[in-house]
C-alpha cells in the first residue's frame, strides 16, 4: 500500500475492538494474570504492566515505524526525552561523540550537563562537513548525531555520505529527524541507524500533546528495545491517542504548511525589510543541493534575517503581529514566529548578519492573511 493509504490503516484494528474505527485509550498500570503458571510467564506476555506497553502505545508505535521506514519504534514523554533516552542507551563511559553544532539548543544541553558527567566526551562538529567527518572519528567515537536541516539555521546534512564514514568505523547514526516529520526524509534509505522525532511537532500537530518517538533500523533495535525498557520510560496514554489521532491528517496537513511557507518565503525575499531567506527548499540555504537531492518536500519551519533595524523597532514589529504568535515549538496548526541569535549557541557558524534574526513557522491560516500580517508589522520598521 502507499503511505497515505498506510497512514490511515496502520496502528488500528477494528475487528478486534467491536468494530469501532478507532483503538481505544487503555489506562493500565496493573495488568492481572488469571493463574500462577501465567504469572510465572511474566516476561512472555506483551502485555504486562502498564509501562511495558498497551494496545494504545502499540498502535502509534507501529505506525510511526512504518513511517519512517525502520525495524521498531518506541515511544517517550516528550521529543527532548527520545533524544535523551536513546543516547543513553547506546553511549558508555569513555565513548565519544560527535553532535552537529546546529542541533536543536537542548540536545547540546543534555550531552553537556548530563552525558560528560559519565565520562562521554562530545565534539560539536560544523553540520556541512559531510563525508569530511571521517577526520573527526577516534578510536572511541561510538555515534554521530545528526539533525538535518538543523534547528533555527536550516543546514541540510549530507546524511548519505555521513554514514558511509561512520559505519566505515563501527559508529551508529543518528538523526532529529522533526523537521521533515518522516514524511519529506526517509532516514533509514539514507544510512541512519537511529531516527527521533518530537512527535509533539508535525505528527501530533495540534499544540497540545507532548510525544517523541525512537526508531530503530533492525541492528540496533535490541538495544534500543532493552534500555528503553531499562530506563522505565512511557508515554501517557492520552497524549498517545492525540498524537494517533493527529497522524492521520499528517501528510494533508504538511502539504498546506508546505504551500504556505514556500509562498510566504517568497513573498518575503521581494520585501525591503529582508536581507535574507533560510529556507532548505530555496537556492541560497545552506545545503539545499543536498535536499533537492534526498528530500521529497519542505515543512512549514524556516527563517530569515531583517535588515538591521533598531530593536525597539523589530520589537514593535513583533508585538503588534496578530496571526503569528510568540512562542517556542512549532508544528502545530497555528503560525508562530520567534526571534533568534545563533553565535548564542553555536561554535561552528558563519554568520555575517547584523539584522535581527526570526523564525517564521507558517501555519494553515490563508496565506493572504499571513502576508496582510507581516505587511502591517513590518510597517514598524
Ligand atoms: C521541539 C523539538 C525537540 C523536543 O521536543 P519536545 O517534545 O518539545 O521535547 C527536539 N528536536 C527538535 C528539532 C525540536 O524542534
Amino acid at each position: 500500500m502507499k503511505e497515505d493509504t498506510r497512514l490511515t490503516c496502520k496502528g488500528r484494528d477494528p475487528a478486534s475492538n467491536h468494530g469501532i474505527i478507532n483503538p481505544p485509550v487503555y489506562h493500565a498500570s496493573t495488568v492481572i494474570f488469571p493463574t500462577v503458571q501465567e504469572l510465572r510467564n511474566y516476561e512472555q506476555h506483551k502485555i504486562r504492566y502498564g509501562r511495558s506497553g498497551t494496545p494504545t502505545s502499540f498502535a502509534l508505535e507501529e505506525l510511526v515505524c512504518d513511517l519512517e521506514g525502520g525495524y521498531g519504534a518506541k515511544l517517550t514523554p516528550s521529543g527532548l526525552n527520545a533524544i535523551a533516552t536513546a543516547l543513553l542507551c547506546y553511549t558508555a563511559a569513555g565513548d565519544h561523540i560527535l553532535l552537529a553544532d546546529s542541533v536543536y539548543h537542548p540536545t547540546k544541553g543534555f550531552c553537556a550537563d548530563v552525558l560528560s558527567r559519565f565520562n562521554i566526551e562530545i565534539t560539536y562538529y560544523d553540520p556541512l562537513i559531510g563525508g569530511d567527518i571521517k577526520q573527526l572519528i577516534k578510536p572511541n567515537t561510538k555515534l554521530i548525531f545528526t539533525e538535518s536541516p538543523g534547528s533555527l539555521t536550516f543546514e541540510v546534512q549530507d546524511i548519505p555520505a555521513i554514514a558511509e564514514a561512520a559505519h566505515a568505523r563501527d559508529c551508529i547514526v543518528m538523526l532529529d529527524n522533526t523537521w521533515s516529520a518522516g514524511v519529506y526524509f526517509k532516514p533509514f534509505a539514507h544510512g541512519v541507524d537511529v531516527s527521533i522525532q518530537a512527535a509533539t511537532k508535525y505528527i501530533g500537530g495540534h499544540a497540545d500533546a507532548m510525544m517523541g518517538v525512537i526508531i530503530a533500523n533492525q541492528q540496533h533495535w535490541p538495544v534500543l528495545e532493552k534500555g528503553h525498557r531499562r530506563l522505565g520510560v512511557c508515554a501517557a496514554p492520552d497524549d498517545i491517542y492525540l498524537t494517533l489521532r493527529g497522524a492521520r491528517s499528517l501528510k494533508v496537513r504538511l502539504a498546506q504548511h508546505q504551500k504556505n511557507a514556500l509562498e510566504l518565503a517568497h513573498w518575503l525575499s521581494t520585501r525591503p525589510e529582508v536581507a535574507r531567506i533560510i529556507h532548505p527548499a530555496l537556492p541560497g540555504c545552506p545545503g539545499h543541493d543536498i535536499w533537492r537531492r534526498d528530500f521529497t518536500g519542505s515543512s512549514g519551519l524556516f527563517s530569515i534575517v531583517l535588515n538591521p533595524y533598531d530593536r525597539k523597532k523589530t520589537d514593535a514589529m513583533l508585538n503588534s503581529l496578530k496571526l503569528f504568535a510568540m512562542g517556542y515549538s512549532w508544528g502545530g496548526y497555528e503560525s508562530l514566529i520567534v526571534p533568534f541569535n545563533p553565535k548564542a549557541t553555536r561554535e561552528h557558524i558563519d554568520w555575517p548578519d547584523k539584522g535581527q534574526a526570526l523564525r517564521i513557522h507558517a501555519g494553515l491560516e490563508d496565506i493572504e492573511d499571513l502576508k496582510a500580517d507581516l505587511e502591517a508589522g513590518f510597517g514598524h520598521l
